[in-house]
């Protein structure tokens, strides 16, 4: 479910180029992204204002950072986590590295649309199978993602174990 979500805002939104930008796609489907106050303890937050989606990232934090924040909390409004004016709000470690051991379930679901948002699955086996690009710095470079969320990929798509 999460993963077929981000498969279909991807084909609507993305424009194929890499790294993905998770900030224009949350623009183009209407959701409102902007730096949070910065005393704000938060590395992300989803929720309503007045009836906007509306993402807010650390921007002090580095910047592949805050790339997975702005797609993990895309997930939780594209994913109708966010409908009954509920708050996400991430601490840093809970989005550091596309952890599916997660415990909450909409956790695990935002992480694994962050997954395939970056790291679209298709791009991933494109750039190992057809231009033979093995190296993980390589990859997590090309996506710009830190190597450990590559990492982490490349286990669930069956390219490392
Ligand atoms: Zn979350």
């Amino acid at each position: 479910m999460p993963v077929k979500k981000a498969k279909q805002v991807l084909t609507e939104c993305w424009d194929g180029l890499l790294p993905v930008s998770p900030q224009k796609i949350a623009e183009k489907v209407g959701v409102s992204v902007r730096a949070a106050a910065n005393n704000e303890p938060y590395s992300g937050k989803a929720f309503l204002e007045n009836g906007i989606k509306v993402i807010e990232y650390k921007s002090s934090e580095i910047s592949l950072r805050q790339r997975f924040t702005i797609a993990h909390e895309l997930a939780h409004h594209m994913l109708g986590h966010t409908n009954e004016g509920h708050k996400y709000r991430e601490f840093q470690d809970d989005v550091s590295k596309f952890n599916l051991r997660e415990a909450d379930p909409f956790e695990i679901q935002a992480n694994k649309f962050a997954a395939e948002l970056l790291m679209p699955k298709e791009a991933v086996e494109y750039l190992i199978m057809e231009k033979n690009i093995t190296s993980l710095e390589k990859l997590a470079e090309l996506f710009q993602v830190s190597t450990v969320a590559m990492k982490y990929r490349l286990i669930n798509l069956g390219w490392l174990k």
